[in-house]
């Protein structure tokens, strides 16, 4: 059996459809699967469209966060309650074509165990979209050492790498590159994003950025070497500058004026604070997770 994962936030207009088709197309193709859908605890009628399909559809179950906790919780939240050998996880706005899955699962059949989805094209994003996600995507790729240009979390998952995902203890997860990072034997399918029918997309600009700044600190450390090596660069400059003052002084000219002491000052004070800042930022993160604290809370599921 395929489970297939649907996160679904605010999604209301398309949850019925998303069920009719998915059945549709899995059932003509004779496979035999359940969809899952997680309301990430949206504030439209996505609960009781949920609720109304699961109770027409028998192939349909579903689980209820309390409160919104974002997608990467209620993708593994799905993942957590799915019971197939293998797990399919996509966007429950049919952005991801159902044809496509249907392909992942023959690949799946093929004894493929990761099966990633890979975006041919980015789909319409303005321009500054467009170079924010390239240099997000550009750090992040760098950080994991996978190539995350064109990732995106239409996936399908043996059993097995799906138990490898669950055993991962972190607070903070991030799908898309943990499945890549958990190994297995590995294989790609190119699909086109299509276009959203109803609703809007969930990203605002703000959450993105917030979303890339997370995700760099939770996988990489190298923020935290750019203060170290930022620290050593200015005490080179320091020892340089030092020595010409010192030589000015005993030749009897001093450097002279408030005007130097006080941009020395204000330089040294920002650079620091900068320092303070990002270690306190992975101080923070590492706050997170040592309060292990549950991904998400369950208030109702089938
Ligand atoms: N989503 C979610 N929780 C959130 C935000 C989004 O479960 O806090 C779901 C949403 O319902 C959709 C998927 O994640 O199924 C992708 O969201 P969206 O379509 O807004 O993103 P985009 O396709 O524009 O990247
Ligand atoms: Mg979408």
């Amino acid at each position: 059996m395929m489970s297939v994962v649907l996160p679904s936030y605010n999604e209301e207009g398309m949850i019925e459809k998303t069920a009719k088709v998915l059945t549709e197309i899995l059932d003509s193709e004779k496979i035999d699967h359940e969809l899952i859908f997680v309301n990430d605890g949206s504030s439209d009628n996505t609960q009781f469209e949920i609720e109304k399909v699961a109770d027409k559809y028998p192939n349909v179950r579903y689980v209820m966060f309390s409160r919104n906790f974002g997608k990467e919780a209620a993708i593994f939240a799905g993942l957590a309650i799915s019971k197939g050998e293998c797990v399919a996880v996509m966007d429950c706005d049919l952005q991801h074509p159902p044809a496509t899955l249907v392909e992942m699962y023959r690949l799946w059949e093929q004894g493929y165990e990761v099966i990633e989805g890979v975006k041919k094209t980015r789909g319409k994003e303005s321009v500054m979209y467009k170079v924010c996600a390239k240099t997000f995507y550009g750090i992040m790729s760098k950080a994991t050492k996978i190539d995350m240009s064109r990732a995106s979390d239409f996936k399908l998952l043996d059993r097995k790498a799906v138990n490898s995902l669950l055993a991962i203890p972190e607070y903070h997860v991030f799908f898309r590159a943990m499945s890549s990072w958990i190994g297995y034997k590995t294989t790609s399918v190119e699909f086109e994003v299509q276009e959203r029918e109803v609703g809007e997309s969930k990203w605002s600009f703000k959450s993105l950025v917030k979303y890339a700044i997370n995700n760099i600190a939770e996988y990489s450390s190298a923020p935290l070497h750019i203060v170290t090596w930022t620290g050593l660069i200015v005490f080179i400059i320091a020892v340089i500058l030092g020595i010409q003052t010192l030589i000015q002084f005993f030749l009897g000219k001093a450097a002279e004026g408030f005007t130097t002491v006080i941009l020395l000052q204000l330089f040294t004070a920002s650079i620091l604070m900068i320092g303070i800042g990002i270690v306190g930022f992975y101080l923070s993160k590492v706050y997170d997770e040592v309060k292990r604290r549950p991904r998400y809370i369950i208030s109702k599921m089938k």
